[in-house]
């Protein structure tokens, strides 16, 4: 059920400790910590402590909590020193937009130059 933890859902056990990440932030909503494969100099992931499959059923049912994570993403990118140069945001959402963690989730990418349109 969205809000519950999910037993087979990597970003939950990431949440509870029982998979290490490297966690930047935290708020009483959110966490945020790095990539395991990182697309870019920073590569920050800012996910809801509870499980929500995508950005969109966040926004429906805890849009404080989606407003949490945007707000920690500008966290993230000062701590990282990256708003001077420019950072993106992104919610990828749906297997065929690269969703591939169904646990909705922020990337933070920056420090190096960004194309548009992305791929
Ligand atoms: P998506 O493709 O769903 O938008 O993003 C999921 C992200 O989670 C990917 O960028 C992937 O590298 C990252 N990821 C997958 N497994 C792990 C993990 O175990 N730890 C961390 N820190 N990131 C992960």
């Amino acid at each position: 059920m969205a809000g519950e933890p999910q037993p087979d859902c990597l970003f939950c056990k990431i949440v509870s400790g029982e998979i290490p990440a490297t966690i930047i932030r935290e708020t009483d909503t959110t966490v945020a910590f790095r990539d395991i494969n990182p697309q870019a100099p920073t590569h920050v992931l800012v996910i809801p402590r509870l499980h929500h499959p995508d950005a969109a059923s966040l926004a429906a049912a805890e849009p404080q909590v989606l407003a949490d994570i945007v707000r920690e993403t500008g966290e993230v990118a000062a701590d990282e020193k990256i708003t001077g140069t420019g950072y993106r945001v992104v919610f990828n959402t749906g297997a065929g937009a690269g969703q591939t963690v169904f646990h909705a989730h922020a990337h933070v990418l920056g420090g190096r130059g960004l194309q548009w349109p992305p791929g």
